[in-house]
């Protein structure tokens, strides 16, 4: 008998609460490293600030991980597939890259000659608001890098697992109109070279959906689509734009 697997069912709601709690861990254990930044000493303090969160986000990028494997496996036991399979942990993002997304969210704390047309608003602001803008940004840098290592072992499992067929995203209710728009295209098929596209802050998922099962949008998915082709499939080039707006008029964003 097939059944039936939504992005808005408990198991994926479940998911989501547990990668956002440890999005919440990673912002908290972020702000205890701020100290490390001595605004006088930013040549030396600011790579050993690097450091401390490459290390936090290897460490919840392997929970998420971890996390995202119970799940995928507690579906494909749920979907009542047959043969065994191993769900790969996804691997740390490179170095590199953490590296140098957190150098950019530090990059308005070095001095600025106030004279310089090239000096940006954000540049001439004060030390302790510049602090506290490149904590933002490197909180969400982190989050990105940790969420994503989930989203890549489901994607990745799926690939992989002769008995996934497909996968799907899930946006939650205040997801943003991109995350809403691309949830609402459904299973995509595992042959699809489709990637899974993030922002920073996104608390998307990925659903994998398995062999005999049927994939369904949620009752609010599919009226997030009804508000799309209505409002914006009609409108090429300015689908994104119309679409938001749509779903303001609605009550389907969040108040900002
Ligand atoms: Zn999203």
């Amino acid at each position: 008998m097939a059944t039936r697997v939504s992005d808005g069912g408990p198991a994926v709601v479940r998911q989501r609460q547990a990668q956002r709690a440890l999005t919440r861990l990673v912002a908290r254990d972020m702000r205890g490293l701020r100290r490390i930044i001595i605004p006088s000493r930013l040549g030396a303090t600011v790579p050993d600030w690097i450091a401390a969160v490459r290390a936090l986000v290897d460490q919840y990028g392997a929970a998420s991980s971890a996390l995202a494997a119970d799940y995928y496996e507690a579906e494909r036991i749920a979907a009542r597939v047959t043969g065994r399979f191993t769900v790969p942990l996804a691997a740390p993002p490179p170095q590199e890259r953490v590296e140098s997304s957190l150098r950019w969210a530090a990059k308005d704390l070095w001095p600025r000659d106030p004279d310089d047309p090239a000096t940006t608003p954000a540049q001439r602001q004060p030390m302790d608001v510049r602090l506290t803008q490149a904590e933002k940004k490197a909180e969400a840098v982190a989050q990105k890098l940790v969420a994503d290592q989930g989203r890549d072992t489901v994607r990745e499992a799926v690939r992989q697992d002769r008995q996934a067929t497909a996968w799907a995203r899930s946006a939650a209710l205040g997801a943003c109109s991109f995350c809403k728009m691309l949830a609402i295209r459904g299973a995509v098929f595992k042959q699809d070279t489709a990637d899974f596209r993030a922002h920073d802050n996104c608390h998307c998922g990925v659903v994998p959906v398995f062999r005999g099962q049927r994939f369904e949008l949620s009752d609010h998915a599919r009226e997030w689509e009804r508000l799309y082709r209505e409002f914006a499939a009609p409108h090429s080039g300015d689908q994104l734009r119309r679409f938001r707006r749509a779903l303001a008029e609605h009550g389907h964003l969040p108040a900002l």
